[in-house]
């Protein structure tokens, strides 16, 4: 089995240690009275296709989410707080995204990561995912937990490592380690 050690390893943010889809899932109850979507209906990464809700609405809902994540009520995956406090005992910690706005992500990581020293959480905003491969071979990281099946091949082809993390919009057949949650993550990790 592989053991990556903490200096190896950088990760995405939404769809891995931020529940993204149930904040969307939130506001589009809340907002525009949506009661029919379930996560497991997410089948695709691209919400246009496979929830019939119409664009602008999808447009709204991310902007807000990427803009607000404490009003939109963005809540870690289970288990990512845990094991990342437990990583930054070893290494900082690297959240590369393609979120175009880094400010309110990187106080949202600040704030539901409260054990780990605020310098201790270093966040890239790329706005692209295909600038994701080139960022971490910049930082020098190996490994990247990723949920984005593009993004994983892009890295993979790059030379690196991805992981997938499990979610519906990342069914089917991969070259690449999968993990369905935090604690199998940790089990990867050289913590000692
Ligand atoms: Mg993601």
């Amino acid at each position: 089995m592989i053991k990556i050690k903490p200096h190896d390893i950088a990760f995405d943010i939404d769809g891995v240690v931020a529940d993204t889809m149930s904040s969307f899932i939130h506001v589009a109850k809340k907002q525009f009275g949506i009661n029919s979507i379930r996560k497991e209906q997410i089948t695709s990464y691209w919400l246009e296709d496979c929830l019939g809700i119409p664009d602008e609405t999808i447009k709204s809902i991310i902007n807000q989410i990427l803009e607000d994540p404490f009003g939109t009520k963005l809540k870690p995956i289970d288990g990512a707080i845990e094991t990342l406090s437990q990583i930054s005992n070893h290494a900082p910690l690297y959240f590369v995204t393609a979120r175009p706005v880094q400010r309110p992500i990187e106080i949202w990581l600040k704030t539901v990561l409260q054990d780990v020293p605020p310098d201790k959480i270093k966040v890239l905003a790329t706005g692209q995912h295909d600038l994701k491969p080139k960022v971490l071979k910049k930082l020098g990281k190996t490994f990247f937990v990723e949920d984005h099946l593009e993004t994983c091949h892009n890295i993979h082809k790059a030379g690196l490592k991805p992981i997938v993390f499990n979610q519906p919009w990342n069914q089917g057949q991969t070259p690449f380690a999968r993990i369905g949650s935090w604690n199998e993550l940790r089990e990867l990790l050289e913590l000692t």
